[in-house]
């Protein structure tokens, strides 16, 4: 479950208080994403299938520049790009080291 940006959806906290339908889990979710990214997340919004499923998603993973290249692009994630590593990419996995790796290896 490797997202377009290299994220491992199958191991997001998002998705696993969904697919576990954990009150408990989606409230820590919320709390520890509301710090780390600064912004203030709600628990009713921990809903995610997974960023290539076509059920729910977090807001921010549907919403993102990532995702939508890489679906203008055809490409199954930023590994099969032409233009990878661009800017765009560049920044986030910066910030997401874990991503970087998974689509390096995926380049192999
Ligand atoms: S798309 Fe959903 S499961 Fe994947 S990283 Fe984003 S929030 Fe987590
Ligand atoms: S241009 Fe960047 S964000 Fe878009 S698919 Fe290529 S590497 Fe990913």
């Amino acid at each position: 479950m490797i997202a377009y940006c290299g994220l491992n959806c199958s191991k997001c906290d998002a998705y696993l208080a969904t697919q576990e339908n954990d009150e408990v889990k989606r409230e820590e979710t919320a709390k520890k994403w509301s710090k780390m990214y600064r912004a203030e997340i709600k628990a009713d919004q921990i809903n995610c299938n997974g960023c290539k499923s076509n059920g729910v998603k977090f807001f921010h993973c549907n919403n993102c520049d990532i995702r939508a290249c890489c679906l203008e692009k055809g490409v199954g994630n930023c590994a099969a790009c032409e233009d990878y590593i661009c800017k765009t990419l560049s920044e986030f996995i910066t910030l997401a080291p874990e991503a970087g790796r998974a689509l390096a290896q995926l380049r192999i």
